[in-house]
């Protein structure tokens, strides 16, 4: 944990950065999020690029998590099984509050980051009603302690190198082991040390038996374009500590597999735009902005991942998960035997 407060800060300032992107994707059409400019102290329009990144960022995720939260939807009303998710460095992440608001939401959503950035969250989610209406009446919030304890939501600090502590956070935000867990990873493990990565991997898998991991971050760091995108971050004071250590696609789902859990998948957000994302939305955001800079969107694409890894103990996941084809290229699928 030897970072420099400088660097923990630059890490920090990415969430300011996603949560602009995000609102200036909303603003265009590309997506619904009631609660995101909450967030955002200096509005920024995005090009047309970053738009679309950011959507097939957020409709991935999304496309997963309601296939995860419907996953046992045909299962008798009383089976209906107790589901939560857990989201590791949410920043300002707003799904929470969107699902909530579509009475999607499930029995428990926990939500880690630095107590910076949680003590934050939590000012805001104690003056704005539109979102302490959506934690219910009893919830406890403190901006001293960065923490909102609520019976469906929990947001907590923690630095996620500190392994030791994570089964301490996994009780105190109620978390049961047993229950079907979606475990969110959004641009948050490739800026800790490769160590820390492997260590919170293997630690979800150990102790989540029904549960999906999902990791979105960069890849490729080898090519011209990969270098570009390393320089410009450590410009900023982040280095993507754990490219190195799982620089393809392979490599994610190496990286799961090796830490125990059943089965992994990595796309990259090239493939997964064009074989995930329904084609009705990707025509409907295509019409929102001009668009002419394909080259650059495809290499950028190639450079952005969704991996995601299953542990199945209560055989839930058959149909969730990319589409399985076995003649695209640019994909692999591993499961260990
Ligand atoms: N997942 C959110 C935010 C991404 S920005 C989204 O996709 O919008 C990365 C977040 O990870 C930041 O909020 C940062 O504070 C958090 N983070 C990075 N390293 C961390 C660590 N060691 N412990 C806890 N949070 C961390």
């Amino acid at each position: 944990m030897a970072d420099s407060r400088s660097n923990r800060a630059a890490v920090q300032a990415t969430n300011d950065d996603a949560s602009a992107s995000k609102l200036s994707c909303v603003k265009k059409g590309y997506m619904k999020d009631d609660y995101i400019y909450l967030f955002v102290r200096r509005p920024v329009r995005r090009s047309p690029i970053i738009n679309r990144g950011y959507f097939a960022r957020w409709a991935a995720l999304r496309k997963l998590l309601v296939q995860f939260l419907n996953c046992d939807k045909d299962t008798d009303e009383k089976g209906h099984t107790k589901k939560q998710i857990l989201s590791l460095g949410a920043g300002f992440d707003t799904t929470f509050f969107q699902l909530q608001g579509e009475g999607q939401a499930p029995h428990l959503y926990v939500e880690l980051d630095f107590k910076e950035v949680t003590s934050k969250k939590a000012a805001l989610i104690e003056t704005c009603s539109l979102l302490r209406d959506k934690i219910g009446e009893t919830a406890s919030i403190s901006q001293d302690k960065g923490e909102v304890l609520s019976d469906h939501y929990k947001l907590l600090p923690v630095d996620l190198r500190d392994i030791q502590n994570l089964d301490g956070i996994i009780s105190l935000a109620n978390l049961d082991p047993s229950l079907p867990t979606f475990i969110i990873a959004e641009c948050v493990l490739i800026y800790l040390d490769p160590d820390s990565s492997r260590a919170i991997v293997g630690w979800a898998s150990k102790t989540f038996s029904t549960a999906i991991f999902f990791l979105y971050e960069q890849i490729h760091p080898d090519d011209a374009f990969g270098q570009q995108m390393i320089r410009n971050l450590e410009s900023r004071g982040c280095a993507l500590l754990s490219i190195y250590a799982t620089p393809s696609l392979l490599a994610k789902e190496k990286l799961f597999l090796d830490q125990g859990w059943q089965r992994a998948v990595a796309w990259d957000m090239l493939k997964v735009y064009g074989n995930f994302i329904e084609a009705q939305e990707r025509r409907r955001i295509e019409r929102l902005e001009l668009f002419d800079e394909f080259e650059e969107w495809y290499m950028m694409q190639e450079h952005y991942c969704v991996a995601y890894a299953i542990n199945d103990a209560m055989g839930l996941f058959n149909d969730v998960g990319f589409p399985i084809d076995q003649n695209m290229t640019g994909s692999s699928s591993a499961a260990s035997p």
